[in-house]
C-alpha cells in the first residue's frame, strides 16, 4: 500500500501531536482573537478587558470512575478543573456552561447530587452557571464544561514568557491526588473481590480529599495582585509537574531544572508512596490532578515571592540547550521525561 494511503494511528501522534495536526491549517481571522490554541485558555479582546475561555471534557471510566467518585464530588471537581485553567492565565472566572451526556442508568436523584456539587463550586468560586446542553449517551457519562473569565491585558500570563534565570515555583504540594487515586483504585479492587467489606479510609483523608475534592488556586492569583507580582509564565498542573514543565519550556523556548529536594510533598504522600512501593518524587512528577499552579518569576522578584504564602521555589529556568532536568538530592542530574497523564494511550 502506498505510504500516503496507510491508515494513521492516533497513538503515533499523541494527544498534542493530534491537536496540532488537526488544527494547524486554521488561522485566526478575527482581530479580537488574541490567542487561540496552545495555552490553558483562549483569549478574546473585549474592549480594555480580555475575555478568557477554556473548555474541558470528562469521560466516565477514563477521567473518573463512579464506583468511587460520589456524584457531588464529580460535579465539584469538574468545575474546579475548568476554573484552574482560567486562573492559569492569571484571569478571574465568572461564568461556566455545563454539558452532559447521560443514559437512563442515572436517576434524577443522582443528577441532583451532581448539580449540588456543581453549585457548591459555583458558590465558593463566585461563578454563574449560564447554560449548557443535555443529550443522551449509550453508556457512560460525559461532562463537558466551558469556563469564561476576564483579566486586564497587562495582567495576562501565558506559557510563553519564561526566560533563563527565572525562578520556577509551584503553589502547593504535589503527588497527593495521584496517591489518593491509587488508594481508591485499590479499595475498589478489594471491594470487588470481597463485597460487603467496608473500606477503612479515615487515615487517608488528605490524599483522598486531594483526589476527590481538589481546589483551584484563585487565592494565589489574588496574592499576585496584592504583592504586585506578575509571573513570566504559568500553567496549571493537571497532568503532572513534568508534563506541565515541558509545556512551559516548549512554549517559551527554554530549558529548566527541578531540584528534587525542593518539590513540596505532603508527609502522607511520602508515607503512602513508600507503602505502595512508589517513588514519592515520581508521583509528584508524573501523577496528575493536583491543580496547583506552576509559574516562573523574574529573578528580580525574589524578594516578593519570599514573603508570599503558598509559593515554593523548586528550580530555575535555563537555556534551551541545557535541557529539562531533575537535580536529585544525591547530586545526580537526570533528563526529565514529559510523561504525565496520557489521555490517549494506545
Ligand atoms: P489543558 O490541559 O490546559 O486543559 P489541553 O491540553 O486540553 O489544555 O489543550 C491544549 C490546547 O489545545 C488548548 O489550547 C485547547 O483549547 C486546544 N485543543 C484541545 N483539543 C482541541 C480540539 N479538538 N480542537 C481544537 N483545539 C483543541
Ligand atoms: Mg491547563
Amino acid at each position: 500500500m502506498a505510504e500516503e494511503n496507510k491508515r494513521k494511528e492516533i497513538h503515533d501522534l499523541g494527544e498534542f501531536g493530534l491537536i496540532d495536526h488537526l488544527t494547524k491549517s486554521f488561522k485566526l481571522k478575527q482581530a479580537s482573537s488574541m490567542l487561540g490554541i496552545g495555552d490553558d485558555a483562549a483569549v478574546i479582546k473585549n474592549g480594555d478587558q480580555m475575555t478568557v475561555v477554556s473548555t474541558d471534557m470528562m469521560v466516565e471510566d477514563i477521567h473518573f470512575s463512579l464506583s468511587y467518585t460520589p456524584m457531588k464530588h464529580l460535579g465539584y471537581k469538574a468545575i474546579i478543573s475548568n476554573l484552574s485553567d482560567i486562573y492559569a492565565m492569571s484571569a478571574v472566572p465568572h461564568q461556566v456552561t455545563v454539558s452532559l451526556a447521560i443514559s437512563n442508568r442515572f436517576s434524577v436523584q443522582a443528577l441532583e447530587e451532581l448539580y449540588e456539587g456543581i453549585q457548591s463550586a459555583c458558590d465558593l468560586y463566585n461563578v454563574d452557571l449560564i447554560g449548557g446542553d443535555t443529550t443522551s449517551s449509550n453508556k457512560g457519562m460525559i461532562i463537558s464544561i466551558t469556563a469564561i473569565g476576564s483579566v486586564a491585558q497587562d495582567e495576562l500570563v501565558f506559557r510563553t514568557g519564561a526566560k533563563p534565570g527565572d525562578i520556577l515555583c509551584v503553589s502547593g504540594d504535589l503527588g497527593a491526588a495521584y496517591l489518593g487515586l491509587q488508594i481508591l483504585e485499590r479499595e475498589k479492587q478489594l471491594y470487588d473481590s470481597h463485597p460487603g467489606v467496608q473500606p477503612e479510609l479515615d487515615d487517608q483523608k488528605y490524599l483522598i480529599g486531594r483526589q476527590l475534592k481538589p481546589e483551584a488556586r484563585g487565592d494565589v492569583i489574588e496574592n499576585f495582585r496584592k504583592y504586585k507580582l506578575k509571573p513570566t509564565a504559568m500553567i496549571d498542573i493537571s497532568d503532572g509537574l513534568s508534563s506541565e514543565l515541558f509545556h512551559i519550556c516548549h512554549s517559551s523556548g527554554v530549558g529548566a531544572f527541578i531540584e528534587e529536594g525542593k518539590v513540596p510533598l505532603h508527609p502522607d504522600t511520602e508515607q503512602t508512596a513508600i507503602k505502595f512501593q512508589l517513588d514519592p518524587i515520581t508521583c509528584a512528577l508524573s501523577g496528575g490532578e493536583d491543580y496547583e499552579l506552576l509559574f516562573t518569576v523574574d529573578e528580580g522578584d525574589l524578594e516578593k515571592i519570599r514573603f508570599m504564602p503558598n509559593v515554593y521555589i523548586i528550580g530555575d529556568i535555563v537555556d534551551k540547550k541545557d535541557g529539562i532536568t531533575l537535580h536529585t538530592t544525591g547530586g545526580n542530574v537526570h533528563p526529565l521525561k514529559a510523561q504525565g497523564w496520557q489521555h490517549l494511550q494506545s
